[in-house]
């Protein structure tokens, strides 16, 4: 069985989370199975063309494929946060959601100069979160690799958002 086949048969379907009438996918058993995280860490480290010098976690779920994949590609390590938990100089970009806004921020001087970097998440639905990572690295000055993500939601229009960048998606839901 591949990675996807493992995530699909592993992950967890939840209506109404975190709110009424969204039906929220949860990787996380995936994730925590030892050979279905593997299979994940492993397919997303050969999947960009060209390689890449930086793997950045988009919080949180983000992190915990970005470590994983940093350690076996020995890459940098960078961590795009949710507003307001970086201290000092950083960065941040808003972004809209189904209700309001979101922003994510970054602290530039984490992230060596001119690096290709590849921007990792467990699930992908209207793109709002990994356009905003790429514009922070993009001002930050550095270009973005490709965006590895495990799971997309068709019908949200993220894999349209992310038009122009390399992108790789183990498994596509509707
Ligand atoms: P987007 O910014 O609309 O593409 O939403 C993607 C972000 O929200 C990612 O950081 C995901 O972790 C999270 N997300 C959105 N929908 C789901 C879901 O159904 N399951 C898990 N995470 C989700």
């Amino acid at each position: 069985m591949d990675a996807a086949a493992r995530v699909l048969e592993l992950s967890e379907t939840i209506p109404d989370f975190p709110k009424p009438g969204i039906v929220f996918r949860d990787l996380t058993p995936a994730f925590a199975d030892p050979t279905t995280f593997r299979a994940v860490v492993d397919e997303l480290a050969h999947s960009i063309d060209g390689g890449f010098d930086v793997v950045a976690g988009i919080e949180a779920r983000g992190f915990l494929l970005a470590s994983a994949l940093a350690y076996s590609t020995n890459t940098h390590l960078l961590a795009i946060r949710k507003e307001g938990k970086l201290p000092g100089d950083v960065i941040r970009e808003e972004y809209a959601l189904e209700y309001g806004t979101a922003a994510l921020e970054l602290k530039p001087s984490s992230i060596p100069a001119r690096s290709r970097v590849l921007v990792v998440d467990d699930v992908l639905a209207t793109g709002g979160s990994c356009l905003a990572a790429a514009r922070l690295i993009e001002r930050a000055g550095s270009d973005i690799a490709g965006f590895g993500i495990v799971m997309a939601l068709d019908g949200l229009g993220g894999v349209e958002a992310l038009t122009g960048y390399e992108l790789r998606v183990l498994l596509h839901e509707p």
